[in-house]
């Protein structure tokens, strides 16, 4: 192989320009926004005005080989990434990429919040099992269970790579969601799952997502916590520490999916408590503020694209 470094080099520096003086067209899709029917060999994108990006990631997976054989490493990876994936797709997840030990979903359209976060609490259940299991089998070996992050706002993406070579050809996405949710992801300590600022907003008032189950009396189950690697307003995040309980957890799922917010025995405190939650200090009130303006730009910005 002999490489014409700075023939490469040149051809490049002349595109980056040429890229940046002829800029593509970026198409609000909206709702029919496919990933199939992004573009390659075009100067175009797609955009979408709130995707919900839920992020999960092995924990202290980079220890999992030792004292393990291949196969058995290799069987953690089969159970735990494929049973995650499997979790996403039952949830109608519209976009799955994974990458080694860990991965994210996107959710888009109808029902996407409420879909993303039962995915997400899902996926915290499968994870109490699969690290039970884990330990029972290898009880010397390190364990690990999923750190899950999950993360909303707006997103373009394109085929990035070779025409006519569909093997070189990934969805390159653009925009905050998938790195926020990512960030989110990294910050769960143990058995939490952690979520933006936005995504609060937008399912702080479903009493099956945010208060206990009746097998005890119904508690608020969140707290707040700051997201210390997100720069903006969605940083302001908020984490569960709980899974889906055995006896109720499957009925509150299929509320959550119907679109059902209000359970009637949620006593008054409970719900006091829930909305100081979100209104504990003025830099909480004035972020939540914010990402209310934040949401209103994006969508006039979008409205102003073609489609
Ligand atoms: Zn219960």
């Amino acid at each position: 192989m002999v490489i014409e470094l700075y023939e490469l080099l040149d051809n490049l520096s002349e595109r980056t320009k040429v890229k940046f003086e002829k800029q593509p067209s970026v198409i609000n899709k909206g709702d029919a926004f496919d990933v199939k029917k992004l573009p390659i060999d075009k100067a175009e994108w797609h955009a979408i005005d709130d995707v919900v990006s839920v992020n999960f990631d092995m924990k202290a997976s980079t220890n999992l080989a030792k004292g393990r054989s291949p196969q058995s490493t290799a069987s953690i990876y089969d159970a735990g990434v494929g049973g995650v994936v499997k979790i996403f797709q039952e949830f109608d997840a519209q976009f799955v990429d994974i990458q080694g030990d860990g991965g994210f979903a996107l959710f888009w359209g109808n029902l996407r919040y409420e879909r993303a976060v039962s995915s997400a609490v899902t996926a915290r259940t499968f994870s109490i099992d699969f690290t039970e299991q884990l330990e029972n089998k290898w009880p010397k070996a390190s364990s690990t269970g999923f750190k899950l992050g999950v993360a909303s706002g707006s997103l373009m993406a394109k085929r990035v790579g070779l025409p006519r070579h569909l093997d070189l050809q990934e969805p390159v996405w653009a925009g905050n969601p998938v790195n926020y949710a990512a960030k989110a992801a990294q910050q769960a300590v143990d058995v939490m799952m952690n979520v933006t600022g936005s995504v609060w907003d937008a399912i702080s008032n479903n009493d099956y997502l945010t208060f206990s189950c009746d097998c005890g009396n119904p508690a608020l189950l969140w707290d707040s916590v700051i997201l210390d690697k997100i720069p903006d307003d969605e940083k302001f995040g908020f984490s569960l520490n709980r899974h889906w309980c055995r006896k109720h957890g499957e009925d509150y799922c299929r509320q959550v999916l119907a679109g059902k917010v209000t359970r009637v025995n949620i006593p008054d405190n409970e719900r006091h408590k829930r909305t100081l939650l979100a209104n504990a200090s003025t830099e909480l009130v004035a972020a939540a503020k914010s990402r209310a303006n934040q949401r209103n730009t994006t969508t006039t910005l979008f409205a102003s694209l073609g489609s």
